[in-house]
């Protein structure tokens, strides 16, 4: 599988360009920002972008799509429990003072238990709202890019609007938790973990587990 990894935007989202190593077809996860460096990546790689997929409607992780769209032509993909953030992009900017970011165009929606294609990789959509109502967790092979639910002891805001502490924690226990212990986890901020690690060290998920 290809895997690249980049830090995109002023609150360093991890954006990530996943794809089938035989042909190069691409998806990019959480286009937050910096558009101009993700099409640099494409480029220098030879990929073939497919898709874009958002983990979730925050503007720190859409922020960069619309940019992105105008040289790649490619379908922006989301949650339609989601698509609120998406039309207030501009307003979620200015609350966090930052400048007016475009709206992406919405290719189509996605929901738990889609599959989406990308050459030979098939990534699988799982719904784990709770950060907000529309988030989801994204599974390819061993791999899972869970966006603002979980991080490297961590977990995400809940205080947002349309946020809930227990929905997120019942995403876990429910979703998350059902993945196998090896699991490589791949968060919207900060570095990769893993499904066990968390299980054992994450302050608000160690007490969940019997
Ligand atoms: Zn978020």
């Amino acid at each position: 599988m290809i895997l690249e990894t980049l830090v995109v935007g002023a609150l360093e989202v991890g954006c990530y360009i996943i794809g089938d190593k035989a042909g190069k077809e691409v998806a990019i996860i959480d286009p937050g920002g910096d558009a101009d460096l993700i099409e640099q990546t494409l480029e220098k790689n030879g990929f073939k972008p497919v898709c874009i997929i958002a983990t979730h409607g925050h503007f720190d992780h859409i922020g960069g799509a619309a940019a992105l769209q105008k040289s790649i032509n490619c379908d922006f993909l989301i949650s339609a429990k989601d698509l609120f953030l998406v039309e207030n992009i501009a307003e979620q900017a200015a609350f966090f003072g930052f400048a007016e970011v475009d709206k992406p165009k919405v290719g189509r929606t996605i929901k738990d238990q889609d599959t989406i294609e990308v050459g030979g990789l098939r990534i699988n959509v799982l719904d784990t709202p709770g950060h907000t109502p529309g988030s989801v967790s994204l599974q390819a092979g061993n791999s899972v890019f869970v966006g603002d639910t979980v991080f490297q002891g961590s977990i995400g805001r809940t205080d947002l609007p349309g946020g809930s502490y227990d929905t997120l924690i019942n995403s876990v226990k429910e979703k998350l938790f059902t993945l196998d212990d090896n699991t490589e986890l791949f968060p919207g901020h900060g570095g990769s973990t893993t499904m066990k690690h968390e299980k054992k060290f994450n302050p608000f998920l160690n007490t969940l587990v019997l």
